[in-house]
């Protein structure tokens, strides 16, 4: 345990922490900590950040507002952007055009438009299908027992590559956390068994796990852990442990 009264970390010494922590946690749960990747939100910082955490090391990035997803990545073209956020069909032809790999994919109607613009772009859209396993009416994301059929219609776009599932937890109950990870795991596994061989072989990723809960996401199975406030946020340290 950290003593929290000490002077606050830098960036780079808190990522170095949770960069050992995710080895730690990986090497409880029996797994390789490179199975495990780490998306920096930069979604509440600006550029001198940013910048900070390129020097530390991280090169993804995630957002989930469009504009601040175009504006960043035009900034910091080498980085890889991911988008996060909310689709908006207006948006999509931004969001396509500097997303290295979408999370936040739900509605058919937003596939066939990433479908088109990717297209046209002459670029396969990598993008994990959200899924809404806590079923809370706050939650965006597919109810697990349709995720199959939103599949069926990717299999169709070729321009359009699922990789995996991505959700987010209930906050504030990490046992609730815990389950919920380990049901988006059993569902990847499950429908990856009934897809086509090259439909199968990309579809591996499972985004969960953010700053407050991303330890249970690591014991469930994630491969991508997205984090915002515990690397940008001074403040945040007190509640590591
Ligand atoms: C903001 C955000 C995160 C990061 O949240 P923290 O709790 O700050 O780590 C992760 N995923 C999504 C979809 C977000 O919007």
């Amino acid at each position: 345990m950290r003593d929290m009264t000490a002077t606050p970390m830098s960036f780079s010494e808190r990522y170095r922490y949770i960069l050992d922590e995710i080895a730690d946690c990986c090497r409880q749960a029996g797994r390789d900590p490179g199975e495990v990747k780490l998306l920096a939100v930069s979604k509440t910082v600006g550029d001198p950040e940013i910048s900070a955490a390129i020097d530390a090391g991280i090169h993804s990035f995630g957002e989930n507002r469009p504009d601040r997803l175009q504006e960043k990545a035009l900034r910091f073209p080498q980085q890889s952007w991911h988008f996060i956020g909310n689709i908006q069909s207006r948006r999509i032809s931004d969001i396509v055009a500097c997303s290295h790999l979408i999370h936040s994919l739900y509605q058919k109607h937003h596939l066939l438009k990433i479908d088109e613009v990717a297209g046209k772009l002459g670029k396969v859209q990598d993008v994990l299908l959200e899924v809404n396993v806590s079923g809370e009416a706050s939650k965006s994301g597919l109810r697990p027992d349709v995720v199959g059929d939103m599949l069926a219609w990717c299999a169709d776009c070729q321009n359009v590559r699922v990789r995996g599932l991505m959700t987010m937890a209930p906050q504030g109950d990490l046992v609730c956390a815990r389950h919920c990870f380990e049901e988006l795991a059993q569902l990847r596994d499950t429908l990856r068994d009934n897809l086509a061989p090259c439909q199968a072989a990309v579809f591996n990723e499972l985004s969960m796990g953010m700053s407050e809960d991303w330890r249970e996401a690591i014991g469930a199975g994630t491969t991508m852990v997205r984090i915002g406030r515990a690397l940008f946020d001074e403040g945040f340290g007190a509640t590591l442990e």
